[in-house]
C-alpha cells in the first residue's frame, strides 16, 4: 500500500478518488474522519490520504493524477444540478456531488 496523493481540502482528494476508481484502481482514504475529532488547527496535520492498496498501481495512479490535476487550460464546468461552477478536473460537483455530466 502507498500513498498516492493528499490535500488539505478532502475534495481535493475524493476527486483524485473518484477519478482513480474510475480507472479501476483500488484505493481507500486515510483521516477521513480526523479533522471533525480534531480540531480546525489540527486538521493541517490531518490532511486525508489517498492511498493504492496495491503498489503495482502506484506508479500509473500517480500518472493519472497527474494529467487529471494539471488540465490548468481546460474550462470549467457548470454543474447541471445545482449551477455551480466547477473546475475541469472535477469529476464530481465540489459543491453536491454530482457527476459531471
Ligand atoms: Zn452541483
Amino acid at each position: 500500500m502507498k500513498q498516492v496523493y493528499t490535500h488539505e481540502n478532502r475534495f481535493f482528494v475524493a476527486n483524485a478518488k473518484h477519478i482513480l476508481e474510475s480507472h479501476g484502481i483500488r484505493v481507500f482514504l486515510k483521516n477521513e474522519h480526523a479533522s471533525s475529532i480534531m480540531g480546525e488547527a489540527a486538521a493541517l496535520h490531518a490532511w486525508v490520504e489517498l492511498w493504492v492498496d496495491d503498489d503495482a498501481d502506484y506508479e500509473r495512479a500517480c500518472r493519472i493524477i497527474e494529467t487529471s490535476l494539471s488540465q490548468k487550460d481546460a474550462v470549467g464546468w457548470q454543474c447541471a444540478h445545482c449551477n455551480e461552477e466547477n473546475d475541469a478536473s472535477f469529476e464530481l460537483c465540489w459543491n453536491c456531488q454530482s457527476e459531471h455530466s
